[in-house]
This record gives structure tokens, sequence and C-alpha cells, in this order.
């Protein structure tokens, strides 16, 4: 296998998010097992700017294609300035952030390259020579570890699992691409940000989610006054979601987005494998269930055994009693 490890860090809104230092990492990680070296790609409106932002130690260069095409999300562009990266180099691993755009630009560049690509990686290691990952299968009752079998194997990250590659005072050299992009078949129409006042999931330090165990759409207000209090993102589970009491955005899962907060907060969700497949790497997970043999109850850090709608108000009032008031 070529030790050349490449990672796509892809911008968003103008910066580079957590997905690209969760790259990078895995990068670094791959690099160290294999004695390889690892490459960033950088591509965007500002990729020099990015890129001279992206100091983290034991990246040997930076591919900065700079061109106001890729200003937007347009995988196509983004597609034909990676494969200008790769003219001129061979890499034995390229790693993709698993964003919906970076899981789209995946798949075209696999299709370009006809390469395999193995999604929502959750571990990765050598074996033999041999790059090995681990991905849920089933609907996250079992781990599947694959293998691609081309010399250029394609991975996407899944978000929130990995750490995140540190800033410090490293300097990698920066390497210009010129780029002039071929007319595209796909056209970028607009952004649409979710209206939200709300704490992003992804990023959130606590978490209260809400399921069934809820019974109705008016039981998240509840939940809502309890995340309010503790500073916390309000998550779901797909039950919650599915019965409409509130949107996918919140869900949390296999289907819905994979948390690691510093305490999660489960109320009223039974912990079906799903739903744990999401959050499980949680710090520290409370569980109010009024089963206490339910799963959750069974991972959970702390389980407390009752109805959600008595425990909740006195575990508010207690927060705001020691806050003085
Ligand atoms: C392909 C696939 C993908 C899926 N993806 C996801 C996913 O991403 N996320 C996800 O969450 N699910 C997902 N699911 C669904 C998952 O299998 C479960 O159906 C779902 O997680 C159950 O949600 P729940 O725990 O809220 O509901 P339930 O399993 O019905 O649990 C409700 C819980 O509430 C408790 N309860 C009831 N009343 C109270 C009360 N008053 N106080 C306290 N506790 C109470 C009950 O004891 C019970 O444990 C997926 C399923 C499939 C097949």
């Amino acid at each position: 296998m070529e030790n050349q490890i490449l990672a796509v860090c892809l911008p968003q809104q103008g910066s580079l998010p957590s997905s690209a230092f969760e790259v990078l990492s895995v990068a670094k990680n791959l690099a160290a097992q294999s004695q390889g070296k690892v490459f960033a790609a950088v591509c965007g409106d500002k990729a020099q700017t990015l890129a001279k932002n992206l100091s983290v130690s034991g990246v040997e260069k930076i591919f900065a294609v700079e061109h106001p095409a890729l200003a937007t999300n347009n995988d196509e562009i983004h597609a034909q300035a990676i494969s200008k990266i790769l003219e001129g180099n061979k890499f034995g691993a390229i790693l993709f952030p698993g964003t919906i755009f970076g899981k789209s630009l995946a798949a075209l560049m696999s299709a370009r390259l006809k390469a395999g690509l193995a999604v929502d990686i959750t571990e990765i290691t050598m074996a033999n020579g041999k790059i090995q990952a681990k991905r849920a299968a089933y609907s996250g009752n079992a781990l599947a570890t694959v293998s691609v079998a081309q010399e250029t194997a394609l991975f996407i990250v899944l978000p929130m699992v990995f750490p995140q590659a540190e800033k410090n005072a490293a300097t990698p050299e920066i390497v210009p691409i010129p780029f002039a992009p071929q007319e595209a078949k796909m056209e970028y129409v607009s952004f649409q940000p979710e209206a939200s006042s709300e704490i992003d999931l992804g990023t959130a330090e606590r978490i209260v989610s809400g399921g069934r165990g809820l019974g109705n759409a008016e039981g998240f207000k509840i939940i809502r006054e309890l995340a309010e209090t503790l500073k916390a993102a309000v998550g779901a589970s797909r039950a919650a979601v599915d019965a409409g009491w509130i949107t996918y955005s919140h869900q949390v899962g296999l289907t819905g987005k994979t948390v690691h907060p510093k305490l999660y907060m489960a109320c009223g969700i039974s912990g079906q494998i799903q739903h744990l497949a999401g959050m499980s790497s949680s710090s520290t997970i409370v569980a109010l269930n009024t089963d206490p043999e339910c799963p959750m109850m069974k991972t959970a850090s702390l389980s407390v055994a009752g109805d959600l709608y008595e425990m909740i108000p006195l575990i508010v009032a207690e927060i705001k009693k020691r806050r003085g008031g």
C-alpha cells in the first residue's frame, strides 16, 4: 500500500469545522501505524488562508486549491479540485468527513477513481500491510470489518467518534494547486440554514433527550425546561421524531446524529441499539425511566427509576436552588 494518506478538510461557512480536525486525527493515527505520511487537502475560495490556520503537527504538506467556484458545496467542482491534487500525488488512503457534503463528494470521487469506499467508519487499523476499518452493519446490530481491494482506498469518517487533531505552533508546508474549473452539470442553488436559536447538538457539551416515554409532543416542554436549566441541547429518539413531536434535526442515533457530550440525559428512552449507536460514547449518561430493566438504564452511569414527569421538575428545582434561585 502507498503509505501517503490524504485528509480532505472541507470548509463550512468559511472556516474549518471540527470534522476537518477529526479526519486529520484519523489520518495521523493511520500514519503512525504504517510509518506513513499525512497530507491535507483544503479547497475553497479562501483555501490559502484556511490552510495557514491548519497548524497541526505531523502534517507534511497542505494542498490548497483556491478558486471562487469552490466557495459553495458543488460536488462536481470540488471533485475536480481534488482530482487536480491527485494528478501529481499518489495516496494509499483518502479520508473524508462524514458530513452530508463530505459523503456525496466521497461517493463521487470513488466513482471517478473506481476505488472502493468504506462509509461511516468508527475504527481504522493497519493489518498485514492492509487498512482495515470498522463500521456498523445491520442497523447497528453488528460491526463489519472492511478493507478495500484497490490501491487507493477511500474512507468516510463518522463524525463525533474520533478525537480532533490538536492545533499547535506547527507550520506545515502549503502547496498552492493551480485550478481552472471545467463546466459542471450540477448547479449550486442556495444554502438555507435551519432557523434555530437552540444549542447545536453536534457540538453540545450537555444534551437532554426525550423519547416515546414523553407520551406526546407537549412532553418536550419539560425536556426544554431541563435543557435550558443545564444550558444543554435538546435531543430525541427516533420514536419521538417519527411521531412528529420534534424535528429530525434533533434525532440522535444511527440514522440521526452521533454525539459525545460530557453529559447525556436520556428521558423516557429505552436505549435500543440504534439509539445507543449515536450516544454511547458520552462521558456520563443519566437515564430517567420507569423500567429499571431497559437497556438505557443498564448502559447509564446513573439510572433513576421513576416517572420523568415527577422527576424532571424536582431536578430543575434542585439545580435552581443550588444556584441560588
Ligand atoms: C434502520 C433503523 C434505524 C434507526 N435509527 C434510530 C436512530 O437513529 N435513533 C433512535 O433513537 N432510534 C432509531 N431507530 C429506532 C429504534 O429501534 C427504537 O425504535 C427507538 O430508539 C425507540 O425510541 P424510544 O426509546 O423513545 O421508544 P421506546 O423504545 O418505546 O421506549 C420508551 C421508553 O420510555 C419509558 N417510559 C414510558 N413512560 C415513561 C415515563 N412517564 N417516565 C419515564 N420513562 C417512561 C419506557 O419504559 C421505555 O423504556 C432505528 C430503527 C431502525 C430499524
